[in-house]
């Protein structure tokens, strides 16, 4: 599918810019997964999918990696509907696999201050994988609290509020097809 960002943009006055068009995360995700499938040849790896912020991620990335793969969710709270986190994570809804001796590969929409990448490390690593790695489309490693390790990473963004692609404010703007920043 083809999009005019620059079109749905302008419709809403909330939308200050485009930080990243859905031409430059096609492009990305696509590479991403290659990188994914070339790692686990023979693995049949885990994705493990954080809601909702990554939904869209997912969706995309399943589709551009050529190994046999699953998929499975979990999710997490961390933010109270605002734009600060409140470093209070919550399991909301846990996986329904059993990943102990599995190749695990958590799939992330953001990682800001890696609070929240870190207290599920702890989690899923007390379950006994054979490996867990992390991929996010977004980093923001300025804002970091937490030391988290990062395999694989779409785009390094500003410390900026960011929207689309999954990542919403207030529950809105998650299908925006490019990642945008709001007027302050
Ligand atoms: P962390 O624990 O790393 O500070 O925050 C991770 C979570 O905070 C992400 O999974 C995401 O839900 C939320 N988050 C962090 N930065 C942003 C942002 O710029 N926009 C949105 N929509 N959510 C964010």
């Amino acid at each position: 599918m083809t999009y005019d960002d620059q079109d749905i943009m302008t419709k809403d006055p909330l939308i200050d810019h485009i930080l990243i068009s859905s031409e430059q995360i096609d492009r990305r995700v696509q590479q991403l997964g290659a990188e994914i499938s070339r790692d686990y040849v023979d693995r049949k790896p885990i994705l493990v999918n954080i809601l909702k912020g990554a939904f869209v991620f997912l969706a995309d990335l399943t589709r551009s990696i050529s190994v046999h793969h699953e998929v499975d969710f979990m999710a997490i709270s961390s933010y109270h509907g605002g734009t600060e986190s409140t470093g209070v994570v919550k399991i909301e809804k846990d996986l329904k696999a059993n990943i102990t001796n599995r190749d695990v590969l958590i799939v992330e929409d953001i990682v800001d201050t890696g609070l929240t990448l870190n207290h599920l490390l702890d989690v899923l690593k007390t379950r006994n994988p054979r490996s867990v790695r992390v991929c996010t489309l977004l980093d923001k490693s300025t804002r970091r609290i937490k030391d988290v390790p990062v395999d694989y990473r779409g785009f390094e963004i500003p410390d900026e509020f960011v929207i689309g692609y999954g990542l919403d404010y207030d529950e809105k703007y998650r299908n925006l097809p490019f990642i945008g920043v709001l007027k302050p």
